[in-house]
Parts: structure tokens; sequence; C-alpha cells
């Protein structure tokens, strides 16, 4: 293979139809940020539509802006910017609450559209939160579920008769691996299943094809590659057939078909509005609207396209200039079976990255050994990758990571 060297990378930038969408976010100036698969930076439109909302809305309109500003239903409108993102029908997607939430949500919708099977299947690739709230789950329901944990290539096979649904992360938020959706969703309803797909490193990273795919349920969160903001609202789909079936179990007012009748009893409003529970957070919903402008004329094959582009050239300059400090590249080698991100395994993994985020190359450590970096298509360019593993090389090949600053843990990771 030709070695890729640094006109190689600008060449890229220079040809790349995204470039002029970086304008659009606040980097900070010398950052080399490749964490946005974690918290998306700073879209530069966001501050002023929250001070707007705070200023005017909240501090001048108050409560007469849920209907003057229509705060009541901005979870929906933003919900269906969301969808068009990930391949879903206007009408379909809701914002709102947290990916562990409604994960919460979609397990007792689920469980309920599938009441004679008892087995849950996830892989041992999901994100943890989603196995403990599943364990809750099945908890919750006296142990009648058993949640069945198989390793990623292992999903198919694993799909039988037993499986009421599957719960299954899209793109291993380590290894970047990349669940082919379609396949899985066809064999799990051709074995009776249901399916439930969280896409918290997919949207916004791949082109998600829900309606395509033909998937049940659906949930990801905004703050990582839509830029959303720290602790942005999650989103959450069901497929349009099974919308007015699902049984909420967190059948809260906001989900109510009349919730100004204030009636004793529950019942479900029509359509994905019946998956709300409660008053949502007004700001970060407008913040979230606002970074949503910058997606508007994305077109998500292009993104695509970069992607795995930048990926590609991260992982080849990273085997041909760390090679000798025995680094190792996490997942598939097939482009085409990973998700936006680029796990490296290394036995100092956690403090070669704190010499890098020292040096101002940020990424983050994912247990028990593994350096991520995440390379999001809007903001991050060639010349990032570049000097990114240029200053990993140096930092391996100098041994800066051995010292004490770097070794020791912090809490967040
Ligand atoms: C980031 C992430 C989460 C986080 O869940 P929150 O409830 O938003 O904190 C859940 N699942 C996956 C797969 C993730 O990557």
């Amino acid at each position: 293979m030709k070695p890729v060297n640094r006109s190689d990378c600008e060449a890229l930038d220079r040809a790349d139809p995204l470039a002029a969408k970086r304008g659009s976010f606040a980097i900070p100036e010398g950052l080399i940020y490749l964490d946005g698969n974690s918290l998306g930076v700073l879209p530069r439109n966001v501050p002023a539509r929250v001070a707007e909302v705070a200023e005017h809305q909240w501090g001048e309109t108050l409560i007469k802006s849920w209907n003057e500003h229509g705060w009541f239903q901005l979870p929906s409108r933003v919900g269906d910017r969301i969808a068009r993102l990930v391949g879903a029908p206007h009408g379909s997607v809701i914002a709102g609450d947290t990916i562990s939430v409604n994960l919460f949500k979609l397990l007792g919708a689920a469980a309920k559209l599938n009441p004679a099977r008892r087995v849950i299947l996830s892989d041992s690739g999901n994100f943890p939160s989603d196995l403990y709230v599943a364990q809750g789950f099945r908890d919750l329901m006296d142990d009648s579920y058993v949640l069945k944990v198989v390793a990623p290539e292992e999903v198919m096979d694993a799909i039988d008769e037993s499986v009421a649904f599957t719960m299954i992360t899209e793109v291993d938020y380590r290894t970047a691996r990349l669940h082919d959706m379609k396949a899985v969703t066809a064999r799990a309803h051709a074995k009776g299943a249901l399916t439930i797909w969280d896409l918290a490193h997919s949207a916004g990273a791949t082109p998600v094809q829900l309606a395509a795919a033909n998937a049940d349920f659906a949930l990801g969160c905004t703050y990582k590659y839509l830029n959303g903001g720290p602790g942005a609202p999650a989103f959450l789909y069901v497929k349009p057939e099974l919308q007015n079936k699902v049984q909420p179990p967190l059948s809260g007012w906001w989900g109510h078909v009349a919730p100004f009748a204030f009636d004793l009893e529950y019942k479900p409003a029509p359509g994905i509005i019946r998956n709300q529970c409660g008053t949502q957070p007004i700001l970060s919903l407008a913040a979230l609207d606002a970074a949503l402008d910058v997606w508007d004329d994305v077109d998500m094959t292009v993104l695509r396209t970069k992607s795995l582009a930048l990926c590609k050239t991260y992982i080849d300059l990273v085997e041909q200039r760390c090679a000798a400090h025995g680094v190792k590249v996490a997942g598939p080698r097939d482009m085409n079976e990973r998700g936006s991100h680029v796990s490296i395994h290394h036995p100092q993994g956690y403090a070669v990255m704190q010499a890098m985020i020292a040096a101002n190359v940020v990424g983050d450590f994912r247990a028990p050994d593994m350096m991520r970096f995440g390379f999001t298509p809007l903001y991050t360019s060639f010349a990032d990758v570049w000097h990114a593993v240029d200053i990993l090389a140096r930092i391996l090949d100098k041994r800066e990571w051995d010292q004490p600053q770097f070794l020791a843990k912090k809490a967040v990771t």
C-alpha cells in the first residue's frame, strides 16, 4: 500500500464537499477534537437561539409561550427533523428524555406486543447502560424475562422462536462494528420477534434507513454526532403500523390524548405522541432545534463517504506510523461494516490518551485498553487526521505518556 502523506490529506480537504460546514461550528483554536462521538462541538448558532428562548420567550412571554412559541409541540417538531436523518417518515420520531429512559419505554412496549415470548436478545458489544436498563426491566417483571447476551457476530444465529425482541446497538461504541439492520430485522420478523435499535453512534454518523429496514423501534441520543449539547434530549422511533398498538409503560400526562382535560384515567394519544411522559426541557430542545439547522441540506450518502474516508485515512496512518508500538485497530477491516469512529488497543491506552489530550488532540478512553477517536464528518478535516496521528506517533516514539500525571485515572474517561 502506498503510504499516506500530508499532502494527500490536504488534497482530500480541497476535494471535500462538506468542507464548508466546519465554519458552522465553534471549534477552539488549535484543538483537534476527535470526541464528537461522545459530545459534539457547539454549533455557532446555538447560543443566540438559547438566549432568545430564555430572555424573550421565557423571560417576557412566560407561560403563554407553550402556545405562542409552540413549546408544547417542540418535541414532535424536533423529532420530525431527526426523522429525515434516520430514514424515518414524518410523525414517527419524538424528541425527549434520555436513551436510558426511552429504552425502558420501548422494552415495555415491545414486551406487551409480543406477550408469549420471554427472551430479550442483546449482544456483548452493547453499551452497558442498555443492558442495565434491561436488567431493571427483567427484575421488575419478577424475572419472568431472560436477558440473553451473545457475541455480536452470533446475533443472527441466536434469533430463534424464543426471542420476544432484540435490543441491539447498531454501531458498537468501542469497536465501531456495524450491524446489518436490514438483515437482523428480517431474520427477527421471520422468527416472530420484534426489534429495538439503539442509534447512539449511528444518528448523524451513518445513513440509517429505519423505514427501509422495517425496524420496529429505535432510539438514540443527540449530544453525540447531532451536536445538541451536554444532556441534550434523546429521540425515540416507533414504526407507524405499531404506533397505536403501543401501551406506554411510562404513561404520563404528556402522552395522554387530552392532557388538559385532567381526566383521572389514562388514555393514550394516537401516534408517536403517546411515548412522551412528562414536561420536556424546552431550553435544551431549543438548543437541539438550532443544532439541527446545519443538517438540513446534508446528503447522508455524502456524509458516509467522507466518514469512511476519514476513518480509513486514520487507520492507514496509524498502521504506517505506529505499528512498532503494539497498537492494534479494533473492529472489522471492511469499512462497510464500520461506523464513524476508530478505537485502537494499546496496553497503556489510558496514559497515551491523557498525553494526547495534553497535546490538544482530544479523544477518549474505553476500558480495558482502547483509545477511541470519533470522526464527525461535518467538522473534522483530513488535516486533523494527519496531525492527530503525527502527535500520536511522537507520544509513542518518545514515551511521552510515561509520566505520573498521565498514568493517574480520572473519574470520567
Ligand atoms: C451514549 C450511549 C448511551 C447513553 O445513554 P443516556 O441515557 O443518554 O446517558 C446509551 N446507549 C448507547 C449505545 C450509547 O452509546
